[in-house]
C-alpha cells in the first residue's frame, strides 16, 4: 500500500504561482536529482553528533566516523550484489566515476559506447568507438559483439546505460555483459537511472563496473559510487594525489595498495557517504515490489494521459511497450519545450526538466523526425549547458519518484491537455517567467 513507502521531504511543499496563488508542488525531475527521504534526513542528523575526519584520528568522534563510513561501504556492496572482493569507491557523482574508471584503463584499451548515452558516460573515454542508436535491442547487443570483436589487440570495455535518463527505456545489460565476456572484454554499467528504480544485481548479471549517483538516490548531492573489479584500480596512479591515498611519502611516494583508499584522496564526503547508504537501506528495507507497483501504477496513469493528447508525442528508442523505469520524455506539436516547461512551472507548480538533457546526439537522432516547433529558433541559445532548453530541438522530460501522487500525474496530464488546445497563441518568453522567490 502506498503508505508504506518511504516519503520524501518537502513532498508538497507550496510554490508561487504568476497569479499569486500558492499551491503544492508537483515534482516530475526525479530523474535529474530526487528529494532526499526522511529516513535519509534521520541518518544525516544521527550523524552529525560524531561528525568528524575519518581514518586519520583516534578519538571518539573520529572512530565513529570512520566505522559509519566504511559501513556504508559494504551498505552499498550489498545493495549493488556485488561480490565480497569488489571495490567500492565513493566519488562525487555518476560523472566522477566514470572519469575515474576512464583514468583507471590501462594503456590503449578500446572502450566501445553507444552514442545513446549521457554525456557523463559518453565523454571521459580516450579511445572510444562509438556505435549509432540501435533500432532494437537485440541490435544493441549484436552490434556490441561486432565492434568488441572488432577492437584491436588488448584490453576492451563495453559502457553502456541500464537506463536511459531521456526515454526510461531499460537496456538488456545482462546479455551484454555476456557479449562482452564472450570476446574477452569488461562491461561497466551507468546505473544512475536504475538504482532508484529497480533492484541491481551485480554478480548475477556479470557486471564488471557499475556507477551511481546519490542524489538520484533520495540522498543529497556530492556523493557517487563506482564499484567493480579492482585489478585496474589497483595498479592506476592515483587519481587524486594527496593525503588518503599515500602509503608512505619520503623522496618517493608509496601509494596504498588498497584501490579504495589508492582513489579516495583527500578528506572524503561522510555525511553524503552516510546518506547515500541509508537510502540504499532504505530502499532495500521497503522492498522492491512495493517500489516498482508504485511506479509503474503512476507511470501507467500518465502515459495514458498523454496518450489521450494528440499534440502529445513521446520519445522512445524501442517502441513505446518496450519496458521503463518512470521517465518519459515528449514533445508538444507547435510548442516549444521551454515554454512548455515554464507554462507548467508559473501557472500550475509543477516542476519538469526541458532540453536535451545532457544527452545531445540521441535527444537529437529522437527528434530527427519530428517537424521544428515555432518558436525554437528565437531561443536556441545557451547549447552548452545542460539545461540550455530551447533549441528547436528540445524535449520535456516527466520522471516519476517516491513522492509522486495520482493528483500530481492528473494535474500534469490536465495542464497539458489545456497548453495544447491553446497552441495557436503567442508563445511566452522565457525571460519574463523566471521570478525569485
Ligand atoms: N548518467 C545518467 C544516465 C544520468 O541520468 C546522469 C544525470 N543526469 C548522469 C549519468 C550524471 O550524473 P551526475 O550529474 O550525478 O554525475
Amino acid at each position: 500500500a502506498p503508505t508504506r513507502l518511504p516519503k520524501v521531504v518537502g513532498a508538497d511543499v507550496p510554490v508561487p504561482l504568476e497569479d499569486g496563488r500558492r499551491v503544492p508542488y508537483a515534482n516530475f525531475d526525479y530523474a535529474a536529482s530526487a528529494p532526499c527521504l526522511e529516513a535519509v534526513q534521520e541518518a544525516v542528523t544521527r550523524a552529525l553528533p560524531y561528525y568528524s575526519s575519518v581514518h586519520r584520528g583516534a578519538g571518539y568522534a573520529s572512530q565513529v566516523t570512520t566505522a559509519a563510513y566504511e559501513r556504508a561501504r559494504e551498505t552499498v556492496r550489498s545493495f549493488l550484489g556485488a561480490w565480497e572482493r569488489a571495490s567500492v569507491v565513493f566519488t562525487r557523482n555518476t560523472t566522477d566515476a566514470m572519469n575515474l574508471l576512464a583514468h583507471a584503463l590501462p594503456p590503449g584499451t578500446t572502450v566501445v559506447v553507444f552514442e545513446t548515452e549521457h554525456h557523463a558516460t559518453l565523454l571521459p573515454w580516450k579511445r572510444a568507438v562509438r556505435l549509432p542508436a540501435p533500432a532494437t535491442p537485440s541490435e544493441a547487443i549484436a552490434a556490441a559483439d561486432r565492434a568488441l570483436a572488432a577492437a584491436p589487440q588488448g584490453p576492451r570495455l563495453l559502457v553502456v546505460t541500464a537506463a536511459s535518463n531521456v526515454t526510461g527505456e531499460l537496456w538488456p545489460i545482462g546479455e551484454l555483459a555476456q557479449a562482452a565476456r564472450r570476446r574477452g572484454a569488461r562491461i561497466a554499467v551507468d546505473a544512475a537511472q536504475l538504482v532508484p528504480h529497480r533492484p541491481l544485481d551485480m554478480s548475477a548479471l556479470g557486471l564488471d563496473y557499475v556507477a551511481f549517483s546519490g542524489h538520484k538516490l533520495y540522498a543529497p548531492f556530492g556523493a557517487g559510487v563506482l564499484a567493480g573489479r579492482s585489478d585496474w584500480l589497483r595498479a592506476a596512479e592515483p587519481y587524486l594525489k594527496g593525503g588518503g591515498a599515500s602509503a608512505s611519502v619520503g623522496e618517493s611516494t608509496r601509494w596504498a595498495a588498497d584501490p579504495q583508499q589508492r582513489h579516495e584522496a583527500g578528506t572524503p564526503n561522510v555525511l553524503g557517504v552516510v546518506a547515500l547508504a541509508a537510502a540504499c537501506e532504505t530502499l532495500t528495507a521497503a522492498g522492491w515490489d512495493a517500489l516498482v507497483a508504485h511506479e509503474e501504477r503512476l507511470l501507467a496513469r500518465l502515459r495514458r494521459g498523454l496518450a489521450r493528447i494528440p499534440a502529445v508525442r513521446e520519445l522512445n528508442l524501442w517502441g513505446e511497450r518496450h519496458p521503463r523505469v518512470g521517465i518519459v520524455s515528449f514533445t508538444v506539436d507547435g510548442w516549444n519545450a521551454r515554454d512548455v516547461a515554464l507554462r507548467l512551472s508559473g501557472e500550475h507548480g509543477i516542476g519538469v526538466r526541458d532540453g536535451k538533457f545532457c544527452a545531445h546526439p540521441f535527444v537529437r537522432r529522437l527528434l530527427a523526425d519530428r517537424p521544428a516547433d515555432r518558436s525554437g529558433a528565437a531561443h536556441a541559445a545557451g547549447e552548452g549547458g545542460c539545461a540550455n532548453a530551447s533549441a528547436p530541438d528540445s524535449a520535456v522530460r516527466a520522471s516519476l519518484g517516491l513522492g509522486t501522487t495520482e493528483e500530481h500525474v492528473d494535474r500534469l496530464v490536465d495542464a497539458l491537455g489545456e497548453l495544447a488546445r491553446s497552441a495557436g497563441s503567442a508563445p511566452v518568453h522565457a525571460g519574463s517567467r523566471v521570478r525569485p522567490h
